[in-house]
């Protein structure tokens, strides 16, 4: 294969290339139009050329917020990437025709995906396509295809975004083009470098894509409180060099925004949802600076003919002057080209993503003979110091931070004698399980939990004795409970249970075998002298009829423990 890059400047001078380079029109040729003018008429024009020229060929293209052509980068320009494959069928597929981006991405894989391909290359509408929601489509159908590409951009204007094939320019539409080979060699990274920055932030009401609160201020609020008023009056158009990074194990994913509406409310090119928790993000210099030799490295000894970068346009659009170091170095190895996106592409094990911020690279060959000698990059360090260095300390100021803010809710949650969760921590827990079990359908138990007699126990051995029973206590329910249980100190000798996903019946056997274990359990007071307590149990489950909120629940499960104290203590009731 081979793949040749220029700009388009004229028909007679696009003619002359084609020539120059030996390009051929043929059923294996695919053409790649990476745009900046966002002009329908302009497109038509440019298409009706390759119409008449390149008949055979297989065309897919996208408008941009910048393009890379042979690893440079523009703005304002149009690059057609012209690759010639020997054993990979192309094939194609545009659209319009559904409901939802999940339907886009389902029916486009539906139609593309035969079993040997091995890569889609899509693009789609930058501003109205929800890529999370297209690329949760294509997995539904497979989950092992590779896709590649990103959401069109439209410098920055956030207006209008068109992808295309040679006869079909859409807006609000999906593009895709399905490599199909038993030669073709693929090889997928991609670079991130973005720091989360400040504390870390509660999305507090949020649909989909459009975030409403953070913290309970407007989202656009939340940016002018943090990030300032320079910032949050230029909103939509800076949001995306401050996005918003969600800590999600630990992959760190980025949502930038792309919208704003008038109640305060922003869009965002992915979906977030309530109790998310979030950071702003800017970009890392020292990590662009200092990785990106890594992952051209990952290059070396794989065999690459072609290189394609779909990268995030804040990554332009944040250090303009520096950015071609990261794609000029990949044009060392093998011809690149690509275009700036709004939210990029990548395949992750089974699990596809959209990304914002990063830099994707999709690397091809069809052949099996690797030449390749390690090529070196090259950052403009010495202009950057400053930055790095304020990049470095917001880095470990963030990290300081992050210990404390995990330490303080720690805290807040937990009751200092168990270490269970506290009063508090239940309230709010309680209140969110309750709306799932009841949004769910599924049974919820409270279980309510109070040791016998303890009066007697504090009277007759002290006081520190009694807080060693309630220790002794607060340990058996938390080795007894299951992972999603949630067990909390009540008050003082008393403790609650959550059960999710259990039933009346299957909380009041696991109670049964709590009451029979406490009562085997001994606590030593003295050297060989031991002392042995009981509890009472309430046990109730919600009913999904007549329970408003979680307090009648929590009411009917003290009652049945009230029932269990009045007749006979040491035994579990349900009610
Ligand atoms: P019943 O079987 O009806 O529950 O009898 P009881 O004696 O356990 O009932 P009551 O609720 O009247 O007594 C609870 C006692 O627990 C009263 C209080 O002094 C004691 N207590 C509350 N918190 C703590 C604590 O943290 N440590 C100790 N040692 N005692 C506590
Ligand atoms: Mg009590
Ligand atoms: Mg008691």
């Amino acid at each position: 294969m081979k793949t040749t890059n220029t700009y388009f400047n004229s028909e007679h001078e696009l003619l002359e290339f084609a020539k120059k380079e030996n390009i051929c029109d043929d059923e294996k040729l695919l053409i790649q139009i990476f745009t900046s003018k966002n002009n329908f008429e302009f497109i038509k024009k440019l298409l009706s050329i390759f119409t008449k020229h390149f008949p055979k060929s297989t065309l897919i293209g996208s408008t941009t917020d910048g393009e890379i052509c042979n690893g440079k980068v523009s703005t304002k320009k149009t690059v057609i990437s012209f690759t010639t494959f020997e054993k990979t069928n192309l094939e194609i597929y545009i659209s319009n025709k559904f409901k939802d981006y999940f339907e886009g991405g389902k029916n486009l894989a539906k139609s593309l995906i035969k079993d040997d391909t091995k890569v889609i290359i899509s693009f789609i509408d930058g501003l109205r396509g929800n890529g999370e929601d297209f690329l949760n489509g294509i997995n539904s159908v497979n989950n092992n295809i590779i896709i590649s590409g990103g959401l069109a951009g439209d410098n920055s204007e956030f207006k209008k975004t068109y992808v295309f094939t040679k006869d079909t320019i859409l807006f609000d539409g999906v593009v895709g083009v399905a490599l199909n080979s038993n030669n073709l060699k693929i090889f997928t990274d991609y670079s991130f470098d973005w720091q989360a920055i400040g504390k870390k932030l509660t999305i507090t009401h949020a649909i989909g894509n459009r975030v409403f609160t953070i913290e309970d201020k407007t989202a656009v609020e939340a940016y002018n409180y943090y990030l300032g008023e320079a910032v949050s009056e230029k909103l939509p158009k800076v949001g995306i060099e401050f996005p918003l990074i969600i800590q999600n194990n630990d992959l760190n994913i980025a949502r930038a925004v792309i919208g704003k509406e008038d109640d305060g409310s922003l869009i965002f090119a992915g979906n977030l949802k309530i109790s998310d928790k979030v950071r702003f993000g800017c970009a890392d210099f020292d990590s662009i600076f200092n990785e990106t030799q890594k992952h051209v490295d990952k290059l070396l000894g794989t065999c690459v003919e072609s290189i394609f970068i779909y990268s995030c346009m804040a990554r332009r659009r944040f250090i303009p002057e520096a950015i071609e170091s990261e794609t000029s170095v990949y044009n060392k190895i093998a011809p690149s080209s690509g275009f700036y996106t709004y939210g990029e592409f990548f395949s992750c094990g089974r699990s596809k993503l959209l990304l914002n911020q990063s830099m994707t690279v999709l690397a091809l060959s069809e052949s099996s003979i690797c030449k390749q000698n390690r090529v070196e990059f090259q950052a403009l360090k010495h202009s950057k110091l400053t930055l790095q260095a304020l990049s470095h300390l917001i880095n470990v100021s963030t990290k300081e931070l992050d210990i404390l803010q995990n330490k303080l809710e720690f805290q807040n949650q937990t009751d200092p004698l168990t270490k269970l969760y506290n009063r508090r921590y239940f309230s709010e827990v309680s209140n969110n399980l309750f709306k799932i079990s009841h949004r769910d359908f599924k049974p919820l138990s409270i279980v309510m939990i109070d040791i016998d007699n303890f009066k007697n126990i504090n009277d007759t051995y002290g006081h520190s004795i009694g807080d060693r029973v309630i220790i002794k206590l607060a340990k058996t329910l938390f080795r007894l409970k299951r992972e999603s249980d949630i067990t909390c100190r009540y008050g003082g000798e008393e403790f609650i249970m959550l059960l999710p996903n259990t039933s009346i019946r299957g909380a009041s056997v696991y109670s049964e075998k709590i009451r029979k274990k406490v009562e085997d359990t001994t606590v030593e007071i003295e050297e060989e002298i031991t002392i042995t307590f009981t509890i009472s149990l309430g046990v109730t489950q919600i009913d999904f009829i007549n329970d408003k909120n979680i307090e009648t629940v929590i009411n009917r499960a003290d009652e049945a423990l009230y029932k269990a104290k009045k007749e006979g203590r040491n035994q579990v009731v349900s009610l």
